[in-house]
C-alpha cells in the first residue's frame, strides 16, 4: 500500500512532517502521494477511497498545512472554526478528530470533534475557545447552529469525508443545510468509497474543477480473504459460532448481524457461553460503544457483535475473522465487510452462517464477487434439537432446501469439508490503535 515517493518531497512543513515521522510512517500511501500535493495547491479534490487507504491523513495534513501557512479569511475568534470536516457517523467523527491531533501535534493549531447522543453543554463550552478544526457529524452541528453557539462564515475548507454514507444515511438534506451556511470561496475535498450517481450529482454542485484522486476499490478483499459458508438453521446459528470461537480460539472476531436485536442476544448468549463479547450499535450510549471498541481493539474484548451501520467508519480492519451471522441485505455490504479482514497481506477469513432463507441473498453475492464461496461442515458440532420445530439434520448431512440443490456454477460445493479451518484459527494481527477522542484538546 506504499510508494516509492517519500513524505518528505510532497511540499509538507517540518512540523507535519516530524508528526507523520512520530506516528512512524515514511511512505506516504497512493492516495496521500496523489491528493497531498492537490490539496496543497489549494483546489478542490473528489477522491474514491475506502476507509484502510490512509485516506484521513491524505486530507488532514494537507488542511493543517494550509491552516497553518495562510491568514485566516476573518480574524480568528470563538466558535468560529477555519476548517469544517463532515463525518456520518460518530467513531468516524472521532477517529478523525484524533488524527488532525496527531499530526498537528507540533502546529498551534485547535480542533474539537461534536457528536450527537451524548450532552451538549461541554460542547457548548468548547466552543467559546478558538477553534482551527471542527469535525461533526451534520445532526449535531445543525443543533449549535440553531442554538447560535457556531459560526460557520469563517470556513476555509470543508470536507465531506465518506460522503457516499453520508447519503446512505439520510443525511443529504443536513448537507445542503450546512452548505447555505459556509462562505461561497473555500476549498471543498470530497471523499467516498463509491461512485454513485448520487455523488455525481452532489460533487457538481459543490466542487470546482477538482482533482480527482482514484484509489481501486478493494474489491480485491474477495480474493484475498478466505471465505466461507456453513450451511445452517437460523436457530442452531448462536450455538454453531460459540463453537467456532471456541473451538479455533478466535481471540478478536467481528460479527454482522442484521439488527440491533439481534446484536444485543448474541452478545448476551455468547457471555452466557463464557465468551466475552459486546454488541455495538446505534441505540447504545457513546461511552457503551468506546468502551466495547477499545477493548474489542486492545484485545481484551474477543466478540464485538456489530451491526452494518454500526461497523461503518469504524477503524477496525486488518481483522483476522470476520463473521456473517446473517448475510446483509446488499451484496455490497457483505464486501465491505470481509474487506475488514485480510488487509494489507494480513491473514483474514471470513465466515458466514447462511440458513435456507438466506439462500438467494448468497448467490446474489456469489455473482458480485464473480466467484462460489466454499460450503463447509464442522463434523465435530452436532446442535442441540430444537423444541418448537423438527429435530434438525446433523450438521455435516445439512443440505439447502430443495430447488437450491447441488454444487452448481455460482453454487460451489456443498460438501466439502474444513479446508482452510487452520488458518482461520490463526492469532489476531494486532494493531496499536488509540482510544476515542476527548471531546477537546489543544494541539500543540
Ligand atoms: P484510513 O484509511 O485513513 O482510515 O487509515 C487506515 C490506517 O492506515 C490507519 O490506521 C492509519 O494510521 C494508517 N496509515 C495512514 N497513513 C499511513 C502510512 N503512510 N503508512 C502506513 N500506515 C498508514
Amino acid at each position: 500500500m506504499t510508494s516509492e515517493v517519500l513524505f518528505a518531497g510532497l511540499g509538507l512543513a517540518e512540523p507535519l512532517l516530524r508528526a507523520v515521522s512520530d506516528a512512524g510512517y515514511t511512505h506516504p500511501t497512493p492516495i496521500q502521494a496523489q491528493a497531498i500535493p492537490l490539496v496543497l495547491s489549494g483546489g478542490d479534490l473528489l477522491a474514491t477511497a475506502q476507509t484502510g487507504t490512509g485516506k484521513t491523513a491524505g486530507f488532514t495534513l494537507p488542511v493543517l498545512h494550509r491552516l497553518n501557512t495562510t491568514q485566516p479569511a476573518r480574524q480568528p475568534a470563538a466558535g468560529r472554526p477555519r476548517c469544517l470536516i463532515l463525518t456520518p457517523t460518530r467513531e468516524l467523527a472521532a477517529q478523525v478528530e484524533e488524527s488532525v491531533r496527531t499530526y498537528g501535534k507540533h502546529v498551534p493549531l485547535t480542533s474539537l470533534v461534536m457528536f450527537g447522543g451524548v450532552n451538549i453543554n461541554p460542547q457548548i463550552a468548547a466552543l467559546r475557545r478558538r477553534v482551527d478544526i471542527l469535525v461533526a457529524t451534520p445532526g449535531r452541528l445543525l443543533d449549535h447552529v440553531g442554538q447560535k453557539t457556531l459560526d460557520l462564515s469563517g470556513i476555509e475548507i470543508l470536507v465531506l469525508d465518506e460522503a457516499d454514507r453520508m447519503l446512505d444515511m439520510g443525511f443529504i438534506r443536513d448537507i445542503r443545510k450546512i452548505l447555505a451556511l459556509l462562505p461561497a470561496k473555500r476549498q471543498n475535498l470530497l471523499f467516498s468509497a463509491t461512485f454513485s450517481d448520487e455523488i455525481r450529482e452532489l460533487a457538481d454542485g459543490l466542487l470546482d474543477n477538482p482533482g480527482r484522486v482514484d484509489v481501486a476499490r478493494r474489491n480485491t478483499a474477495s480474493e484475498l480473504v478466505q471465505q466461507s459458508v456453513h450451511l445452517i438453521g437460523q436457530k442452531q446459528k448462536r450455538e454453531l459460532l460459540a463453537h467456532l470461537v471456541k473451538k479455533h480460539d478466535w481471540r478478536q472476531v467481528l460479527v454482522f448481524t442484521r439488527t440491533k436485536h439481534g446484536a444485543n442476544r448474541l452478545a448476551e448468549y455468547l457471555g452466557k457461553q463464557g465468551i466475552p463479547s459486546a454488541a455495538i450499535h446505534g441505540n447504545k450510549s457513546q461511552n457503551a460503544r468506546i468502551r466495547a471498541l477499545t477493548d474489542f481493539k486492545e484485545g481484551t474484548l474477543p466478540v464485538l457483535v456489530a451491526t452494518d451501520i454500526a461497523a461503518r467508519g469504524l477503524d477496525i480492519d486488518q481483522l483476522p475473522q470476520v463473521v456473517n451471522f446473517e448475510l446483509p441485505n446488499v451484496p455490497e455490504d457483505y464486501v465491505h465487510r470481509i474487506g475488514r479482514t485480510g488487509r494489507a497481506g494480513s491473514a483474514g477469513a471470513a465466515v458466514s452462517l447462511v440458513d435456507g432463507e438466506e439462500l438467494k441473498l448468497l448467490g446474489a453475492i456469489e455473482r458480485l464477487i464473480k466467484r462460489p464461496i466454499e460450503r463447509v461442515t464442522i463434523d465435530d458440532f452436532v446442535p442441540a434439537p430444537i423444541s418448537d420445530s423438527a429435530p434438525p439434520a446433523p450438521a455435516h448431512r445439512q443440505q439447502p432446501p430443495r430447488g437450491n440443490r447441488g454444487p452448481r456454477p455460482g453454487q460451489g460445493a456443498l460438501q466439502e469439508r474444513n479446508r482452510g479451518q487452520a488458518r482461520n484459527g490463526a492469532r489476531p494481527a494486532q494493531r496499536g490503535n488509540g482510544r476515542a477522542a476527548p471531546q477537546h484538546k489543544k494541539n500543540g
